[in-house]
C-alpha cells in the first residue's frame, strides 16, 4: 500500500501540481539537438541553414519563455469586468456559478484550473511543457510555439538527412558498385555507426517531435477557425455522452485529461436536461476572420454579449 501510495503521489505531481519537470525536460532536448548540430554537423552546413537554424533554436526558446512566464488572463476581482466580454452559454458555461476558491463569478469561457489555482479568461487547457495554463493572453504565443517547433524539426529533419547522404556520397564516390542496392547499404552503416549515434538520436527525434506537434498543431487550427477551445471540445464531448446515455458515465480521471494536456474535470451540468442543439451551439463562432483576431488576441469583440 505504501508503494502504490508513494506511486499515486508520484503520478500527482508529475502531471497535478506546477513543477518545472517538463520545461527542463524541453529546453534540455533543445539544447541537445542543436548542441549536436553544432558540434556535429554545422561544418557541412551553407550560410543559408546556419542561419535558418540559428533563427529556429532562438524562437524556440524564446517563445518557449514568452508562453511560460506571460500572463494567461488571470481573472482577479480587479479585472472581472474587462474579461466578461462573451456572450452566455447554457450548456458549456451555466450563469450564476461562482468559483468557489477566487470567489469570482464563473465569466463565459473560464475556467478555474486546479493545477495553478486559479481561473483564467478564455481558458484552453493547462500545458505541462510550459507549466502554465494557455489561455486569452498567451495563447497567440503558444500557437506560434507549435508553428516555430513543426518548422524547425522539420528542418533538422532535412538538414540532418541531407548530412548523411552527403556522408554517403562521399563514401561511394570511388567505389565500382554504383547500384542502388549498394548506397542504401553505405547509408544504413553511417546512420547505425556508432560515430554518428548521436546525429541519428536528434534525427529521431525530431522526427518524433515533427510528428507529435503537427498532429497537436493540426487540432489547434481546427479549433482556431471555428473558435472553440479545447475546454469546449472536451466539454461537449463528455455532454454528448451523458446525454446519450440514461445512466451518465463516471467522471474521467484527472490523469485521462492530463494526457490531453491538463483539461480539468468538465464540470457539473445536468446533459439530461439539455438538448443537442444546447450542447452543439456555439455563439463564439462568428466567421473565420473574426475567429482568429479572438483566439489570437487581437482586440475581437464580441458584440453579441
Ligand atoms: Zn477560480
Ligand atoms: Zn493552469
Amino acid at each position: 500500500m505504501v508503494v502504490v501510495r508513494a506511486a499515486k503521489r508520484v503520478w500527482a505531481w508529475f502531471f497535478e501540481e506546477r513543477n518545472c519537470i517538463f520545461q527542463v525536460f524541453y529546453l534540455t532536448l533543445l539544447t541537445i539537438s542543436y548542441g549536436v548540430l553544432v558540434t556535429e554537423a554545422w561544418g557541412s552546413l551553407g550560410l543559408g541553414d546556419q542561419i535558418i537554424a540559428a533563427f529556429f533554436a532562438l524562437s524556440c526558446a524564446g517563445l518557449f519563455f514568452r508562453v511560460s512566464l506571460a500572463d494567461p488572463g488571470v481573472i482577479t476581482l480587479a479585472n472581472i469586468r474587462d474579461q466578461q466580454v462573451y456572450a452566455d452559454h447554457d450548456a458549456l458555461y451555466p450563469r450564476g456559478r461562482v468559483c468557489r476558491t477566487c470567489k469570482t463569478i464563473k465569466i463565459p469561457r473560464s475556467k478555474h484550473c486546479r493545477v495553478c489555482d486559479h481561473c483564467v479568461a478564455r481558458f484552453d487547457h493547462h500545458c505541462i511543457w510550459v507549466n502554465t495554463c494557455i489561455a486569452k493572453h498567451n495563447y497567440n504565443a503558444f500557437f506560434c510555439f507549435l508553428v516555430t517547433n513543426v518548422c524547425g524539426s522539420a528542418h533538422l529533419v532535412y538538414i540532418l538527412c541531407a548530412y548523411f547522404i552527403h556522408k554517403m556520397t562521399a563514401k561511394i564516390a570511388n567505389a565500382h558498385d554504383l547500384s542502388r542496392d549498394f548506397a542504401s547499404q553505405v547509408l544504413t552503416e553511417i546512420i547505425s555507426s556508432p560515430e554518428h549515434a548521436r546525429v541519428a538520436f536528434v534525427a529521431s527525434l525530431s522526427i518524433g517531435v515533427w510528428f507529435l506537434v503537427s498532429l497537436l498543431l493540426g487540432c489547434q487550427m481546427g479549433r482556431v477557425v471555428r473558435n472553440c477551445t479545447a475546454n469546449e471540445h472536451f466539454k461537449r464531448q463528455r455532454l454528448r455522452k451523458d446525454h446519450a446515455e440514461d445512466d451518465p458515465a463516471p467522471k474521467r480521471p484527472v490523469a485521462l485529461d492530463m494526457a490531453w494536456g491538463g483539461v480539468g474535470l468538465v464540470d457539473e451540468v445536468a446533459a439530461q436536461a439539455l438538448s443537442v442543439d444546447d450542447i452543439e451551439r456555439n455563439p463564439y463562432d462568428k466567421g473565420v476572420m473574426y475567429n482568429m483576431r479572438d483566439a489570437f488576441d487581437l482586440g475581437a469583440k464580441d458584440k453579441s454579449s
